[in-house]
Protein backbone atom coordinates (compact mmCIF):
# COMPACT_ATOMS: atom_id res chain seq x y z
CA UNK A 1 0.00 0.00 0.00
CA UNK A 2 1.48 4.01 -0.71
CA UNK A 3 2.15 6.19 1.94
CA UNK A 4 -0.12 8.66 2.58
CA UNK A 5 1.94 11.58 3.13
CA UNK A 6 0.91 14.15 6.00
CA UNK A 7 1.09 17.69 4.66
CA UNK A 8 3.00 20.30 6.27
CA UNK A 9 2.54 24.04 5.70
CA UNK A 10 5.04 26.67 6.72
CA UNK A 11 3.22 29.94 6.66
CA UNK A 12 6.35 33.08 6.69
CA UNK A 13 9.97 32.70 5.88
CA UNK A 14 11.72 34.60 8.04
CA UNK A 15 13.47 34.29 11.64
CA UNK A 16 11.84 31.06 12.58
CA UNK A 17 11.22 29.51 9.30
CA UNK A 18 14.43 29.75 7.96
CA UNK A 19 16.07 27.86 10.82
CA UNK A 20 13.38 25.17 10.42
CA UNK A 21 14.27 24.78 7.00
CA UNK A 22 18.14 24.53 7.63
CA UNK A 23 17.21 21.78 9.93
CA UNK A 24 15.25 20.22 7.32
CA UNK A 25 18.03 20.35 4.65
CA UNK A 26 20.31 18.72 6.86
CA UNK A 27 17.27 16.25 8.67
CA UNK A 28 14.32 15.81 6.19
CA UNK A 29 10.97 14.74 8.42
CA UNK A 30 9.95 11.32 7.46
CA UNK A 31 6.45 11.25 5.92
CA UNK A 32 5.66 14.98 5.36
CA UNK A 33 5.25 16.97 2.88
CA UNK A 34 6.72 20.50 3.19
CA UNK A 35 5.19 23.44 1.59
CA UNK A 36 6.82 26.59 2.27
CA UNK A 37 3.98 29.71 1.99
CA UNK A 38 5.97 33.39 1.25
CA UNK A 39 4.49 36.69 0.94
CA UNK A 40 7.93 38.01 -0.49
CA UNK A 41 10.89 35.80 -1.16
CA UNK A 42 13.39 37.61 0.40
CA UNK A 43 13.57 37.71 4.80
CA UNK A 44 15.31 40.19 6.69
CA UNK A 45 17.58 37.98 9.13
CA UNK A 46 16.41 40.29 12.53
CA UNK A 47 19.78 39.47 14.42
CA UNK A 48 21.65 41.23 11.95
CA UNK A 49 19.12 44.27 11.95
CA UNK A 50 21.65 46.23 14.67
CA UNK A 51 24.92 45.65 12.74
CA UNK A 52 22.76 46.95 9.93
CA UNK A 53 21.58 49.81 11.75
CA UNK A 54 25.22 50.72 12.95
CA UNK A 55 26.32 50.56 9.60
CA UNK A 56 28.07 47.27 9.56
CA UNK A 57 25.81 45.89 7.07
CA UNK A 58 24.68 46.91 3.88
CA UNK A 59 20.99 45.96 3.08
CA UNK A 60 21.55 43.25 1.03
CA UNK A 61 23.88 41.09 3.54
CA UNK A 62 20.95 40.70 6.22
CA UNK A 63 18.81 39.43 3.43
CA UNK A 64 18.19 35.77 3.07
CA UNK A 65 16.39 34.74 -0.71
CA UNK A 66 14.35 31.79 1.20
CA UNK A 67 13.28 29.77 -2.17
CA UNK A 68 16.76 28.21 -2.52
CA UNK A 69 16.61 27.25 1.14
CA UNK A 70 13.28 25.86 0.66
CA UNK A 71 14.46 23.85 -2.20
CA UNK A 72 17.76 22.68 -0.66
CA UNK A 73 15.29 21.25 2.27
CA UNK A 74 12.71 19.64 -0.28
CA UNK A 75 10.34 21.41 0.13
CA UNK A 76 7.44 23.20 -2.43
CA UNK A 77 7.58 26.75 -2.29
CA UNK A 78 4.53 28.79 -2.94
CA UNK A 79 4.78 32.56 -3.09
CA UNK A 80 1.12 34.40 -2.15
CA UNK A 81 0.19 36.18 0.96
CA UNK A 82 -1.66 33.96 3.78
CA UNK A 83 -5.31 35.61 4.73
CA UNK A 84 -7.15 33.15 6.93
CA UNK A 85 -6.41 29.85 8.77
CA UNK A 86 -9.38 27.60 8.66
CA UNK A 87 -8.45 25.26 11.81
CA UNK A 88 -11.89 23.49 11.20
CA UNK A 89 -11.04 22.61 7.68
CA UNK A 90 -7.46 22.47 8.13
CA UNK A 91 -6.42 25.01 5.11
CA UNK A 92 -4.53 28.13 5.02
CA UNK A 93 -6.28 30.49 2.49
CA UNK A 94 -3.92 32.15 0.13
CA UNK A 95 -4.19 35.91 -1.64
CA UNK A 96 -5.21 35.02 -4.97
CA UNK A 97 -4.64 31.35 -5.47
CA UNK A 98 -6.69 28.42 -3.71
CA UNK A 99 -6.23 27.69 -0.56
CA UNK A 100 -3.76 24.95 0.77
CA UNK A 101 -5.14 21.37 3.19
CA UNK A 102 -2.66 20.62 6.19
CA UNK A 103 -2.51 18.25 8.65
CA UNK A 104 0.31 20.56 10.03
CA UNK A 105 0.78 24.32 9.99
CA UNK A 106 3.07 26.27 11.59
CA UNK A 107 2.64 30.32 11.59
CA UNK A 108 5.18 32.69 11.79
CA UNK A 109 4.40 35.84 10.54
CA UNK A 110 6.43 37.73 12.21
CA UNK A 111 5.67 40.52 15.33
CA UNK A 112 4.72 44.02 14.98
CA UNK A 113 4.61 47.06 17.07
CA UNK A 114 2.47 48.39 19.72
CA UNK A 115 1.18 51.96 19.57
CA UNK A 116 0.99 52.44 15.59
CA UNK A 117 -2.11 54.21 16.24
CA UNK A 118 -1.01 56.89 18.61
CA UNK A 119 -1.34 60.60 17.34
CA UNK A 120 1.70 61.26 14.90
CA UNK A 121 3.56 57.85 14.97
CA UNK A 122 2.92 57.08 11.88
CA UNK A 123 3.76 60.38 9.75
CA UNK A 124 7.05 60.85 12.20
CA UNK A 125 8.35 57.30 13.76
CA UNK A 126 10.42 55.04 12.11
CA UNK A 127 8.57 51.75 13.60
CA UNK A 128 10.96 48.81 13.32
CA UNK A 129 8.49 46.38 11.77
CA UNK A 130 7.85 45.22 9.33
CA UNK A 131 11.43 44.68 9.39
CA UNK A 132 11.85 44.83 5.39
CA UNK A 133 10.32 48.22 5.90
CA UNK A 134 11.97 49.42 8.29
CA UNK A 135 15.40 48.33 6.67
CA UNK A 136 14.66 49.93 3.23
CA UNK A 137 13.82 53.33 4.93
CA UNK A 138 16.64 53.45 7.59
CA UNK A 139 19.09 55.13 5.17
CA UNK A 140 16.55 57.88 4.00
CA UNK A 141 15.81 58.94 7.25
CA UNK A 142 18.99 59.80 8.04
CA UNK A 143 19.49 61.68 5.27
CA UNK A 144 16.87 64.16 6.23
CA UNK A 145 19.19 64.68 9.09
CA UNK A 146 22.18 65.26 7.03
CA UNK A 147 21.34 69.31 6.91
CA UNK A 148 21.08 70.09 10.57
CA UNK A 149 23.42 72.34 12.18
CA UNK A 150 23.37 70.91 15.63
CA UNK A 151 23.41 67.42 17.26
CA UNK A 152 20.38 65.24 15.67
CA UNK A 153 17.73 64.25 18.40
CA UNK A 154 16.99 60.89 18.30
CA UNK A 155 14.35 59.19 20.23
CA UNK A 156 14.20 55.12 20.00
CA UNK A 157 10.98 54.23 21.94
CA UNK A 158 10.85 50.60 23.82
CA UNK A 159 13.72 49.50 26.12
CA UNK A 160 13.51 45.90 25.97
CA UNK A 161 16.70 44.02 24.25
CA UNK A 162 15.64 45.13 20.62
CA UNK A 163 15.25 49.05 21.43
CA UNK A 164 18.48 48.90 23.61
CA UNK A 165 20.67 47.77 20.34
CA UNK A 166 19.00 49.63 18.10
CA UNK A 167 19.57 53.00 20.43
CA UNK A 168 23.35 52.28 21.06
CA UNK A 169 23.80 51.47 17.18
CA UNK A 170 21.97 54.93 15.95
CA UNK A 171 24.52 56.27 18.02
CA UNK A 172 27.62 55.18 16.64
CA UNK A 173 26.07 55.06 12.88
CA UNK A 174 24.31 59.05 13.33
CA UNK A 175 27.95 59.97 14.55
CA UNK A 176 30.12 58.69 11.89
CA UNK A 177 26.96 59.79 9.33
CA UNK A 178 26.45 63.28 10.75
CA UNK A 179 30.16 63.57 11.95
CA UNK A 180 29.10 64.70 15.27
CA UNK A 181 27.83 63.42 18.18
CA UNK A 182 23.57 62.51 18.06
CA UNK A 183 21.33 62.61 21.24
CA UNK A 184 19.97 59.59 21.69
CA UNK A 185 16.87 59.00 24.01
CA UNK A 186 16.04 55.67 25.03
CA UNK A 187 12.25 55.87 26.19
CA UNK A 188 11.10 53.28 28.22
CA UNK A 189 10.17 52.14 31.97
CA UNK A 190 12.29 52.47 35.02
CA UNK A 191 14.70 49.49 34.86
CA UNK A 192 13.09 46.80 37.75
CA UNK A 193 16.52 47.14 40.03
CA UNK A 194 15.32 50.64 40.38
CA UNK A 195 11.28 49.90 40.83
CA UNK A 196 12.83 47.22 43.21
CA UNK A 197 15.06 49.44 45.54
CA UNK A 198 12.09 52.00 45.83
CA UNK A 199 14.39 54.58 43.81
CA UNK A 200 12.67 57.18 41.32
CA UNK A 201 12.48 56.10 37.66
CA UNK A 202 15.49 57.81 36.27
CA UNK A 203 13.62 58.84 32.98
CA UNK A 204 15.10 58.75 29.38
CA UNK A 205 18.19 56.77 29.16
CA UNK A 206 21.03 57.75 27.28
CA UNK A 207 23.03 55.13 25.97
CA UNK A 208 26.58 54.49 26.81
CA UNK A 209 29.16 52.51 26.79
CA UNK A 210 30.76 50.65 23.85
CA UNK A 211 28.44 52.06 21.14
CA UNK A 212 27.96 55.74 23.55
CA UNK A 213 30.23 58.46 23.04
CA UNK A 214 32.71 59.35 26.23
CA UNK A 215 31.97 63.32 25.04
CA UNK A 216 28.18 63.15 24.96
CA UNK A 217 26.45 64.85 27.96
CA UNK A 218 24.93 62.94 30.63
C1 LIG B 1 16.20 45.14 15.78
C2 LIG B 1 15.76 43.76 16.16
C3 LIG B 1 16.73 42.81 16.52
C4 LIG B 1 16.34 41.52 16.86
N1 LIG B 1 17.32 40.63 17.18
C5 LIG B 1 16.97 39.37 17.51
C6 LIG B 1 17.97 38.39 17.82
O1 LIG B 1 19.17 38.68 17.79
N2 LIG B 1 17.55 37.14 18.16
C7 LIG B 1 16.22 36.80 18.19
O2 LIG B 1 15.89 35.66 18.51
N3 LIG B 1 15.26 37.71 17.91
C8 LIG B 1 15.59 38.97 17.57
N4 LIG B 1 14.61 39.89 17.30
C9 LIG B 1 13.21 39.46 17.36
C10 LIG B 1 12.89 38.70 16.12
O3 LIG B 1 12.93 39.56 15.01
C11 LIG B 1 11.51 38.10 16.12
O4 LIG B 1 11.25 37.41 17.30
C12 LIG B 1 11.44 37.14 14.95
O5 LIG B 1 11.71 37.86 13.76
C13 LIG B 1 10.13 36.49 14.79
O6 LIG B 1 10.32 35.48 13.77
P1 LIG B 1 9.30 35.24 12.64
O7 LIG B 1 9.87 34.19 11.75
O8 LIG B 1 7.93 35.03 13.21
O9 LIG B 1 9.17 36.64 11.91
P2 LIG B 1 10.06 37.42 10.81
O10 LIG B 1 11.50 37.12 10.92
O11 LIG B 1 9.61 38.84 10.92
O12 LIG B 1 9.54 36.80 9.44
C14 LIG B 1 8.19 36.82 9.04
C15 LIG B 1 8.14 36.45 7.57
O13 LIG B 1 6.80 36.16 7.23
C16 LIG B 1 6.45 36.83 6.02
N5 LIG B 1 5.02 37.10 6.09
C17 LIG B 1 4.39 38.06 6.80
N6 LIG B 1 3.06 37.99 6.63
C18 LIG B 1 2.84 36.96 5.78
C19 LIG B 1 1.65 36.37 5.22
N7 LIG B 1 0.44 36.85 5.51
N8 LIG B 1 1.79 35.32 4.36
C20 LIG B 1 3.02 34.82 4.07
N9 LIG B 1 4.17 35.33 4.57
C21 LIG B 1 4.08 36.38 5.43
C22 LIG B 1 7.32 38.10 6.02
O14 LIG B 1 7.55 38.59 4.71
C23 LIG B 1 8.61 37.58 6.65
O15 LIG B 1 9.51 37.09 5.69
C24 LIG B 1 14.96 41.18 16.90
C25 LIG B 1 14.00 42.13 16.54
C26 LIG B 1 14.38 43.40 16.17
C27 LIG B 1 13.31 44.42 15.78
Amino acid sequence: MPETRRELILVGGGHSHVQVLRMLAMRPLPGFSVTVVLDRPVAVYSGMVPGLVAGQYAPHEVEIDVRPLARRAGCRVVMARAVAVDPMGRRVHLEGRPPLPYDLCSLNVGATVAGLDLPGVRQHALPTRPIARFVRQLSASIDRLRPLDRPARVAVVGAGAAGVEVAFCLQQRLAVALARPPQVLLLGPAPARCRARGRAPSGPRRPRGRAGHPDAPG
